[in-house]
């Protein structure tokens, strides 16, 4: 069998709780033919619109995810989240290690590593993001930076589990440019982080693994990059702001 399509909204620090309940009310309108066999549709709110979210995707084929975890379960760590309060804030996927974490906020594979391993002992299904910066690209390391990502971002985990884990390959140079990857490019890379998998975990898991692209993904390229042989999804920055355009986006991304 196939891997499952999935597709996440990543609003990042955008909608306010009104704003929030008013996008996923859109949204489920939109998506109300698409079928959950198919594709996994999630949404990650900021942390306060969560709560006004969750009621109106409650059932329904929209899941919640979260933008961060930490690793600790409580504590003196202002400003973080735990694992168990996303649990309780009815949260079901969250992403890890987005590219704005590592450049703004000092996130690194270790922290990456300690907050994937957190939200798999909660029960969360992580989305964990790798990529190469522009720099790295054109100087040709862009195989040595995803490999040092895989090796310590994943460290410690099982090949069971980490078949359950999300990867998304986000090449920064391509968040929030309008300059996507063409689909040989992210093809070609994520080919070479499902052999990185294998050579980690096993062929098994690698097979099962789900690897999303991210980086200015919208409805006019999301077909040809989810037809893609090693593309399962994608990681959607500002196209998942509008219902319409991210219900075209998914359309288009199953439509391959
Ligand atoms: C992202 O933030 O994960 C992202 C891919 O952003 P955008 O789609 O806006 O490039």
């Amino acid at each position: 069998m196939g891997r499952k399509v999935i597709i996440a909204g990543n609003w990042k620090m955008n909608k306010t709780g009104a704003e929030g309940r008013a996008l996923v009310e859109a949204l489920l309108k939109e998506v109300a033919s698409f079928d959950p066999a198919e594709v996994d549709i999630v949404v990650c709110p900021p942390f306060t619109t969560l709560a006004e979210v969750r009621p109106v995707i409650a059932g329904t084929k929209v899941k919640l995810g979260a933008q961060n975890v930490h690793w600790e379960d409580h504590g003196a760590f202002t400003g973080e989240i735990s694992a168990a309060m996303l649990k309780e804030a009815g949260v079901e996927y969250v992403i890890i290690g987005h590219s704005e974490r590592r450049q703004y906020f000092g996130e690194t594979d270790e922290t990456v590593n300690r907050r994937l391993q957190a939200a798999l002992k909660a029960g969360l299904k992580p989305i964990v993001c790798i990529g190469e910066l522009l720099e790295e690209r054109e100087g040709g390391r862009t195989e040595e930076v995803l490999r040092k990502q895989i090796r310590g971002g994943f460290a410690g985990l099982d090949a069971a589990t980490m078949a359950g884990v999300v990867i998304a390959y986000e090449p920064v140079w391509a968040i929030g440019t309008g300059r996507t990857a063409t689909p040989q490019i992210a093809e070609e890379t994520q080919a070479f982080i499902r052999a990185e998998v294998a050579a980690l975990f096993g062929a098994d898991c690698a097979e099962k693994v789900r690897i999303q692209y991210g980086g200015s993904m919208k409805a006019a390229n999301a077909r040809e990059l989810v037809a893609q042989k090693d593309i399962d999804g994608g990681l959607i920055g500002g196209a998942a702001l509008e219902a319409s355009g991210f219900a075209k986006l998914i359309s288009e991304a199953l439509a391959k």
